[in-house]
């Protein structure tokens, strides 16, 4: 480029009396939302205008200003977004910073709820299910009501379990929920109606919340008698990644605030990528008209990307139907155009990838400042297995199935109903893997477990038919034994909350609540080798579990991390626990909101990918799946290189290989302002037969893994 860069003057800082520090790095818009005084304060701006920075200011400004950190309340989607910023305050103010209360809607929710609870009549020691669980118990409830038959196709259980979930974070009725998005079953609404009833009353004999009740009841509490009590808890409530609430999260917020008004939200419209969940662009439109008085602060200034990068992302979500944010700008107009790459086959962009980080990596760029990122989990798998052959260090997030898989929902099936005698999915889903037990004989004991108001000892005296006696015999022996083991309350086997092993402890898979896990597997390996074809990696996962399960001091807090804070990361999961670890990150684009990286690679950009094929019927869905790229390319600084394989090798669709299209979104006007790069055919083609048969195998076992069923 011939062009001179030209270097980029900055805004005056115009400081604040009070808070001379808390402003320095913010410009003059920035600077006003962080010193904002009392009352409703909205931020609404593209993605990398300082949303976030101005918020990790403003909570520093707050408590530069005399406002206690523990009545500041910061709401984020992720546990890790929380804090990283809350971090960020405390290098701006110092130690204050660490009691400011931080963290999801849902984990903070679940806080409440066991402070309060039990005064609004909800059970002191409730489980929390996750979706899994609720789908199953949705499940149950549909086969006791006997919808279960073949006469009439019945929705299944996932199906019941999202018209559910979409009801109550929506308040859309369920008949209209089904016109719009399962006009099939119109005809069963009053059968839905049932089955919802039936699943609410089994939830609360069992004591168990779903994630959706942990949301309801808070807005429940503070739309109650116990209103003023719990509002009267924090001075300010702060909240990020506002586009990606529901209307239930906006009930909340009114009533968290309605003494005294001091609501800080940011969001960016454009990003809005989480519709399918029941989030509402309408809370940010009606954010004014919900809180008298707001004061709206939007900036246009980007200081994440450069020019090039920041022209494409902008071409891009201008075709959105619908937007709000103005495009943006940035001073920083150095830099390369982003890269439309073409490959051959999926092996080539995968070797594009590997090689240009590779190269990037020996230019300086630490490989924890680059990230690929793909519509969704599976779609890494190739990409994985070349890093791991490469030895190129790498950590994932979202589309993590490790809590999904069957052989660890056993294991924690069996510490449920030690920590929760009544949760009868959990039952079920045990009782089953027993030999010798089936539907029945399964029905038969929770029956006779409900009998015995559930007492986790009246198990033993179930009377159990002759072929299941000695799996019963093994189950009772088992669950007597960890009856008082892991937890907390009886002071045996536990460990205090956050203190440090002993070195009693032994080997770090056998402390704390890790021996219990050793316990239970020492019934549920020989289980799990009947059941399954390839054990190793399954054991492997098991070992995994044992070892996070001896981190924690007791039953509860694990299963209520694993519950509201699933694990994002395999970092999170403890591999490659010291995260000064240099990994490159790959991530699927959902995950990636918020964040950013010096470069970005986003593969799979082929229609049907990305935007997913299941989202093209459905002009909302495939404006949501823009945005999504738009969020995709808006996390790259300096480098940014968008793929595609033009020969797909699609097991999915029963297809050896298709020729498929370069993704919608890269449209013309798009593409004007990216450089082609084709990817020079990779020599492995030119390898015998045999040895390409034997890549191919291990790929597609792999594949299989992370595939979604
Ligand atoms: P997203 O929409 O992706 O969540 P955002 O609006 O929250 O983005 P931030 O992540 O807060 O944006 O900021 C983007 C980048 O710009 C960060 O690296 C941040 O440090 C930097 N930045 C923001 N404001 C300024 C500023 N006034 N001066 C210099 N750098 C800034
Ligand atoms: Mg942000």
């Amino acid at each position: 480029m011939s062009e001179p860069r030209v270097y980029p003057a900055r805004d005056r800082e115009v400081a604040a009396a009070a808070g001379e520090n808390v402003t320095a790095g913010l410009n003059v818009a920035q600077a006003r939302a962080a010193t904002h005084g009392a009352g409703p304060l909205l931020i609404v701006a593209g993605a990398g205008t300082g949303k976030t920075r101005t918020l990790v200011h403003r909570v520093a400004h707050l408590i530069n200003t005399g406002i206690r950190p523990d009545r500041i309340l910061l709401l984020t989607f992720t546990r890790r977004a929380a804090q990283e910023m809350l971090s960020r305050v405390e290098r701006l103010v110092g130690g204050g910073g660490r009691t400011v209360h931080g963290g999801t809607f849902h984990g903070t929710a679940h806080r409440l709820l066991r402070r309060f609870g039990q005064r609004a009549g909800l059970g002191a020691d409730f489980t929390v299910m996750d979706q899994a669980d609720a789908e199953d118990l949705m499940q149950i409830a549909r086969q006791a009501l006997g919808l279960g038959d073949k006469k009439k196709r019945f929705p299944r259980k996932e199906t019941l379990h999202d018209v559910y979930s979409r009801h109550v974070n929506t308040e859309i009725p369920v008949a209209a929920l089904l016109g719009a998005e399962y006009p099939q079953f119109v005809e069963h609404e009053e059968a839905f109606g049932r089955v919802f009833a039936d699943y609410t009353a089994r939830k609360q004999d069992r004591n168990l919340l779903d994630y959706d009740d942990l949301l309801l009841f808070w807005a429940m509490l503070v739309e109650g008698p116990l209103a003023s009590e719990i509002g009267a808890l924090y001075d300010h409530v702060l909240v990020d990644e506002y586009q990606d609430t529901n209307l239930l999260q906006a009930r909340i917020l009114k009533g968290m605030v309605a003494a005294h008004g001091n609501i800080t939200v940011v969001g960016d419209d454009a990003q809005s990528i989480y519709g399918f969940r029941g989030a509402t662009v309408r809370n940010i439109l009606d954010f004014p008209r919900n809180f008298p008085g707001t004061t709206l602060v939007t900036l246009e200034e980007n200081y994440r990307s450069t020019q090039p990068i920041l022209d494409v992302s902008n071409t891009l979500i201008s075709r959105a139907e619908e937007r709000f944010t103005k495009n943006l700008y940035t001073r920083r107009t150095g830099g390369d155009a982003a890269w439309l790459v073409t490959a051959h086959d999926e092996q080539a962009q995968t070797r594009f990838v590997v090689d240009r980080i590779l190269e990037l990596h020996e230019d300086g760029i630490p490989l924890r400042e680059m990230a690929v990122l793909f519509r969704a989990g599976y779609m890494s798998a190739d990409l994985e297995i070349e890093l791991a052959a490469r030895r190129v260090p790498f950590e994932k997030w979202g589309g993590l199935k490790f809590l999904e898989a069957a052989h660890v929902k056993d294991v924690l099936a069996f510490l449920r109903v030690l920590e929760n005698p009544r949760d009868e999915v959990s039952w079920y889903r045990l009782l089953m893997l027993l030999p010798g037990i089936g539907e029945t004989t399964a029905r038969h004991a929770i029956e006779h477990l409900q009998g015995a108001a559930w007492a986790i000892t009246a198990f033993a005296e179930f009377p159990a038919p002759a072929r299941a006696r000695s799996a019963h015999t093994a189950l009772a022996a088992l669950l007597e034994e960890l009856r008082f083991a892991g937890s907390a309350r009886t002071g045996k086997g536990g460990r205090h909350a956050g203190g440090t092993a002993t070195p009693e402890d032994g080997g770090s898979r056998d402390r704390g609540l890790g021996r219990e896990v050793a316990a239970i597997r020492r019934l549920y390996d020989n289980i799990l080798r009947e059941r399954y074809d390839r054990v190793e990696p399954r054991l492997a996962d098991l070992d995994q579990l044992q070892v996070i399960a001896s981190g924690y001091p007791d039953r509860a807090a694990f299963l209520t991390a694993l519950a509201l804070e699933p694990p994002q990361s395999t970092q999170d999961l403890g591999f490659g626990s010291d995260s000064e670890d240099d990994s490159l990150v790959l991530s699927t684009a959902h995950s990636a909101k918020g964040r950013e990286w010096d470069a970005v690679f986003v593969i799979w950009a082929v229609d049907g990918w990305f935007p997913m094929a299941r989202a093209l019927g459905d002009d909302e869905q495939v404006e949501e799946e823009r945005r999504l790229m738009y969020v995709a390319l808006t996390r790259a600084r300096n480098h940014l290189a968008v793929s595609y394989p033009l020969n797909v090798y699609d097991t999915r669709r029963g297809a050896d290989y298709s020729l498929d299209q370069l993704s919608r979104f890269l449209d013309r006007g798009v593409r004007a302002g990216m450089q082609r790069v084709v990817v020079e055919a990779a020599p492995v083609t030119d390898a015998p037969a045999a040895a390409d048969a034997a890549i191919v195998d291990l790929r597609a076992l792999v594949k299989a893994r992370f595939s979604s069923n």
